[in-house]
């Protein structure tokens, strides 16, 4: 059997070691998942509700539990870890009104009427990162089980402990045995046999955009169906009418939180030239104001990277003689710390200008009128996020997935996407 050991970001020392799956137990889990999905379907869309509000329950008497799990295996500051772990108490409650307004239609035909039923697709595998463990688990993991699938979760390698532990949570809190399973293990183990394995109907992916293609083409052997979540590079636009103060007061929050490692980052300031010079004046103190710290204390705002290897992937984005504005501090010692810092000027074949960082790394490009800054923004095969500073609420408006995604989900008709729509004909005629 295969061992990880989890480290804590903040310390590198280690925090357990975790059993890693087989692709037999994956089958074995996939397995169980199946037998148990048919009686988990059956049950009462009322008692479905209940169980999902026991398990938010359970996870809310948890929270401190699990926020210390997330500090200590993610880095994640305290107040952030907090709130991810009651956002999955919330997510399991808003969905547990899904079960009884999973309602179809009728539709009138000649002779009688069809009915339209949504049937849960069966098995879904949910594929999830290590920058937000928690959260990115409850956004696949609740409005599956609210439409009557079973789950299998695989959580990143280097961050299973919370969803561990939610897993259990689940148990005790009422779900039988074989709806919801953690699995954790390596991605071209577990996660790769939750793609191949036939009895998986659905995937749903957060991850990079790379892998993400090697998951669609996966499930497209099999028609499977697919959601993915994949990278941004988002533009954090400053027009010259905007409210400077505050625009560069919250811009470090907009890029920095998480220490970047958040697909919505927006890791592009663009700044009208005209107010260019004040904006960076303002910007400098608010960059060098973020508190980096011990993730343990409250008064953390932002914690390490994950890991020294992707500390180095950060790092190669700002090699020396890179044209650093200001950064931040970072405390002295262990710990996979990567100061919060700005670039600029950048070329715009600059690689922090072009690529997903993924780390505390924001460059600030000039743009001249409006048109300049919508090209600029678009001129990327990302499309996931955005912030737009103006006082002019006709030009703030933002869309777009392109290379981002498919198929996201969330709101309220996400557990429609976890069912097959069927359609039955009921004559009225004789
Ligand atoms: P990866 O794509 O490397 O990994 C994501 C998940 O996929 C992990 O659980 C990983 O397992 C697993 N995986 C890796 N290879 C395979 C495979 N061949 N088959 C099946 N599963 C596999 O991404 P990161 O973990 O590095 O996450 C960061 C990325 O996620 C960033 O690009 C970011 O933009 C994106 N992201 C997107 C979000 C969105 O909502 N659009 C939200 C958050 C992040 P293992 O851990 O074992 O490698």
């Amino acid at each position: 059997m295969t061992e990880f050991t989890v480290l804590n970001p903040a310390t590198e020392e280690p925090v357990t070691t975790v059993a890693q799956a087989s692709a037999e137990q994956a089958d074995q889990a996939i397995a169980r998942a199946a037998a148990a999905q048919a009686a988990w379907r059956d049950v009462a869309p009322g008692d479905r509700a209940r169980l999902l509000r026991s398990f938010a329950a359970a996870v809310d008497a948890h929270t401190e539990e699990l926020a210390g799990l997330e500090v200590a295996g993610s880095g994640h500051p305290v107040g952030q870890a907090r709130w991810e772990a009651g956002h999955v108490r919330d997510v399991l409650l808003y969905y547990s009104a899904a079960p009884e307004r999973l309602c179809g239609r009728q539709i009138p035909v000649p002779g009688g009427l069809n009915v339209t039923f949504h049937e849960p697709v069966g098995v879904v595998g949910l594929i999830v990162p290590w920058n937000f463990p928690m959260p990115i688990l409850s956004w696949g993991m609740a409005p599956a089980l609210a439409a009557g699938n079973t789950v299998v979760a695989k959580p990143a390698e280097a961050t299973p402990l919370t969803a561990m532990r939610i897993g259990e949570l689940a148990l005790e809190a009422g779900l039988p045995e074989g709806v919801f399973q953690v699995l954790p293990g390596k991605g071209s183990v577990v996660g790769q046999r939750l793609v191949d394995h036939p009895a998986v109907r659905k995937i749903v992916f957060t991850g990079s955009t790379e892998v993400g293609r090697q998951i669609m083409a996966g499930c497209a052997r099999q028609v499977k169906r697919l959601t993915l979540e994949l990278g941004g590079k988002s533009a954090n636009i400053v027009f010259a009418d905007a409210n400077l103060v505050r625009a560069a007061a919250t811009a470090p929050y907009a890029v920095f939180d998480n220490a970047g490692q958040d697909c919505c980052a927006r890791s592009r300031i663009l700044v009208q030239d005209s107010v260019l010079d004040r904006f960076m004046e303002l910007l400098e103190p608010a960059v060098k104001g973020v508190a980096v710290g011990d993730p343990a204390s409250a008064a953390t705002e932002m914690g390490p990277l994950i890991s020294a290897a992707h500390r180095a992937h950060v790092a190669s984005y700002v090699p020396s003689g890179a044209p650093v504005a200001f950064r931040g501090s970072v405390p002295d010692g262990p710990g996979f710390w990567f100061p919060p810092t700005v670039l600029a000027p950048v070329r715009p074949d600059d690689p922090a200008y072009t690529e997903e960082v993924f780390g505390p790394v924001v460059t600030v490009t000039p743009f001249s009128d409006e048109a300049d800054a919508v090209a600029i923004a678009n001129d990327t095969p990302y499309g996931l996020s955005g912030s737009i500073w103006t006082s002019d609420v006709g030009r703030a408006t933002f869309g777009g997935f392109k290379q981002s995604g498919l198929g996201r989900e969330l709101g309220p008709d996400a557990p429609d996407a976890f069912t097959e729509v069927k359609n039955v004909f009921i004559a009225t005629e004789e």
